[in-house]
């Protein structure tokens, strides 16, 4: 088993930045990318709000563009999950497609996947109408009917978000309450913009080249009913991509790493960036900043052993 100086987990823009900035550093990373390179953005289509573009640019593209860069100055990619980690001793180990690589130095920058609903319709619509994003995609629904799908503090916050711009916030919950703090709750009750189906769920989400309308069943009767909307958010929570770190990275009750001083973790020399540590701003420019942080902060890591050595 050969050892890297350094592999970063995950091809997203968290990733890929680690990867642009270590590799210009001349630490040749290896990059497992996992079997989605490019991370979330290849589920959008416009990215209207990333720094650089004034007139938007498609999501694939931005993170295609990422990857070429890093590859650009030396960085190698590995298209396999990593299912095992033993940060235990030196080096550093990591499994990933039955192959154990070691390392002296690791980024995890795994990502988190949004929770869908489970419904055949939703995936042939994501990006056409179906969003798991109201901060990244609300803008887009100036004027229009939206569908909000949840009950947490996420989805509250989100349907106040989706006001600024939509006609109508119609919040579908599965529950006759939510389990949101009560302080957003009111706010979401007095919200003339905000209508909301209790004891429903939707069924199908139906369009042809984009969402047009959703069924809507009642648990309690099994009533269904079609209503038009030109979008549905999905706001029912995320999952952090960290099973392979339990156990070795402390990991809050909802799975995500939890850093310390932003990038560092608690085990030394190896690093967090991106979604798989942030629940909270989720954005692709966010994920970039903490995916430099960890790289320059992998850098004095690894200068640190050569000037030991
Ligand atoms: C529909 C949608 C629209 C969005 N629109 C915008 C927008 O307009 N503007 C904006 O700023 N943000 C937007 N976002 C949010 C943005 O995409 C994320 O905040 C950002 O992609 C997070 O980057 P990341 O690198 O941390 O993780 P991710 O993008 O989640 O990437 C995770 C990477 O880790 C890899 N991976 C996962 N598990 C493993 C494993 N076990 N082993 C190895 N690799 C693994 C994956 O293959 C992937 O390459 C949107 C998100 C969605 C879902």
């Amino acid at each position: 088993m050969a050892t890297e100086k350094l592999i970063i987990l995950g091809g997203g823009p968290a990733g890929l930045s680690a990867a642009i900035y270590a590799s210009r550093e001349n630490f040749n990373p290896l990059v497992i990318e996992g079997y989605s390179p490019g991370g979330q953005l290849l589920l959008t289509t416009t990215v209207e709000n990333y720094p650089g573009f004034p007139e938007g640019v498609q999501g694939p593209d931005l993170v295609s563009d990422m990857r070429k860069q890093a590859r650009r100055f030396g960085a190698r990619f590995v298209q396999e999950n990593v299912t095992d980690v033993d940060f235990g001793a030196r080096p550093l180990k990591v499994t990933a497609g039955g192959k154990q690589y070691g390392a002296e130095c690791v980024i995890v920058a795994t990502g988190a996947n949004a929770k869908m609903l489970g419904i055949d319709s939703e995936a042939r619509f994501v990006g056409k109408g179906v969003s798991t994003c109201a901060t990244c995609d609300g803008a887009f629904y100036k004027a229009k009917q939206v569908v909000l799908v949840g009950g947490g503090d996420t989805a509250m916050e989100d349907a106040l978000f989706l006001t600024r711009f939509a006609a109508m916030v119609t919040i579908v919950h599965r529950r006759d309450s939510f389990r949101a703090s009560k302080v957003m709750q009111d706010r979401v009750k007095a919200s003339s913009r905000i209508k909301i189906l209790w004891n429903t769920v939707v069924e199908e989400i139906k369009g042809d080249q984009k969402v047009s309308s959703v069924m809507l069943r009642n648990v309690l009767n099994g009533q269904i009913n079609e209503m038009n909307t030109d979008g549905v958010f999905i706001a029912i929570g995320y999952s952090p991509n960290t099973a392979p770190f339990k156990g070795s990275l402390a990991v809050d009750e909802n799975g995500y790493i939890v850093p310390r001083d932003e990038v560092y973790t608690n085990i030394k020399g190896v690093f967090v960036a991106g979604d798989v540590a942030d629940h909270v701003f989720r954005q692709a420019a966010t994920a970039v900043g903490s995916g430099v942080k960890a790289a320059l902060a992998a850098r004095e890591y690894l200068l640190g052993l050569e000037y030991e050595k």
